[in-house]
């Protein structure tokens, strides 16, 4: 359910078109993903973005890194449309993307973004003629462009006259605050030279990634004060597993809370063999707990303790969000506003028949040495009370009965 409280206001940025998608200018924080395949190998692209587009994000990027990768992406773009997958792709340049743009003009009508990284577009002077040609390949087909700096390849000439600047101060500023400010300086000024080539500000995203959850809030609160632009968030090289998922949230969590940050990516390392829409789901699951956005019936359910004992709670629960998750698709072509269903799933009587009585549906089970049965509250009232060994796939139909009575029906 979006939360009647949250952030006071959204900062509000200029509106930027992605294809079909609006980033900024108050439109909902889109989600958005990266493949980690090599963009050469069609097959395996495409069927990542497909997973990934199914997942949710709403914009992928994929690496856009030498001639057999450019010569790729209107193949790709191809075959996802013949797969009904419009999602749109965002292309991640680095070094050479003056050079692939303008030599495979297919990629770049391809993409519905391009990114550029101020710190990895050429070195001294070449450096402006490689910005301008991205710019200027940008405008003629006009597309968006992501200018995305990045702490690990800031522009070390930018950076080095800031320090130099820095020395020169009564009482200079630590190296860390010279090193944000840079990062700051680097993405509005080359916005800046952008505007300057005649690209709109309605066409410019701006993001500066850092990977110290602290910097990141310092960082985004200060370009967000300083700038109209709309903002890419996300915490780079975020890590593996919890660590990930935690540090992300912390981070983008308070700058969110600011009313700041358009779209999000969480990039999180995945574990070998792992699901690379994960990311999309913590991005998804982070915007929802927070209230921004719905996306998924929520099941809130306890912990439980030394009252639940055996497993039958765990699998429960369990049982549950993923029956949702593998409904969800469906529930979401059939039904208007099913995403904001709440679910809960509880362990005991010590809190489970008042967290149930707050949620859509809720379930109570049993605790240890309670009584064999497990009341249904729907809508704040008790409505029946389920038994045996069947708990899980009553509650399931339950569930489905209640989406039926309560949504209306797409047409
Ligand atoms: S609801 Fe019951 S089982 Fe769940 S954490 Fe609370 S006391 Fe423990």
């Amino acid at each position: 359910m979006v939360s009647s409280i949250g952030p006071a206001s959204r900062r509000r940025s200029v509106p930027v078109r992605v294809g079909s998608v609006v980033v900024g200018g108050g439109a909902p924080v889109v989600v958005q993903s990266m493949t980690n395949t090599d963009t050469a190998d069609i097959e395996a692209t495409v069927k990542q973005v497909a997973d990934l587009a199914r997942a949710g994000s709403e914009v992928v990027r994929i690496t856009v890194d030498r001639e057999e990768a450019a010569a790729a992406v209107p193949h790709i773009r191809d075959r996802l449309a013949r797969q009904g997958v419009m999602v749109p792709l965002v292309g991640d340049f680095h070094y050479i993307g003056h050079l692939l743009l303008t030599k495979y003009p297919a990629c770049a009508e391809a993409l519905a973004k391009y990114r550029i990284n101020p710190g990895n577009v050429g070195f001294r002077e070449k450096r402006d003629t490689q910005f301008a040609t991205m710019i200027e390949v940008a405008m003629h087909y006009d597309r968006p462009v992501r200018i995305g700096v990045n702490w690990g390849s800031l522009d070390q000439d930018l950076l080095a006259h800031m320090m130099d600047e820095n020395g020169r101060r009564p009482e200079p500023l630590s190296a860390s605050a010279v090193m944000r400010e840079a990062l700051v300086e680097s993405a509005i000024g080359s916005a800046l030279r952008a505007e300057e080539m005649g690209l709109g500000r309605d066409k410019i995203i701006l993001s500066c990634k850092v990977s110290v959850v602290q910097d990141l809030i310092a960082v985004y609160t200060a370009l967000a004060a300083r700038s109209d632009h709309a903002l890419h968030l996300g915490l780079t090289e975020a890590g593996m597993g919890s660590k990930g998922i935690v540090a992300s949230a912390a981070a983008l969590a308070v700058v969110l809370q600011q009313g700041i940050g358009d779209t999000i990516r969480i990039s999180l390392t995945p574990e070998p063999g792992g699901d690379r829409t994960r990311e999309v789901i913590v991005a998804q699951e982070l915007l929802q707990t927070m209230g921004l956005r719905s996306f998924s019936p929520q099941v809130a359910a306890c912990p439980g303790c030394g009252r639940t004992t055996s497993t039958v709670y765990q699998e429960l629960a369990s049982k549950i969000q993923n029956h949702i998750r593998k409904r969800m698709p469906v529930w979401r072509k059939d039904y208007a506003g099913v995403e904001t269903l709440n679910l809960a799933v509880m362990g005991c009587i010590v809190n489970g028949p008042g967290e149930s009585k707050h949620a859509d549906i809720g379930i109570s089970l049993p605790g240890t040495s309670e009584e064999p049965a497990a009341p249904v509250f729907i809508d704040g009232k008790k409505a029946m009370t389920l038994r045996g060994p069947a708990i899980a796939e009553e509650f399931q139909k339950i569930v489905e009965d209640y989406i039926e009575r309560r949504y209306a029906r797409r047409a």
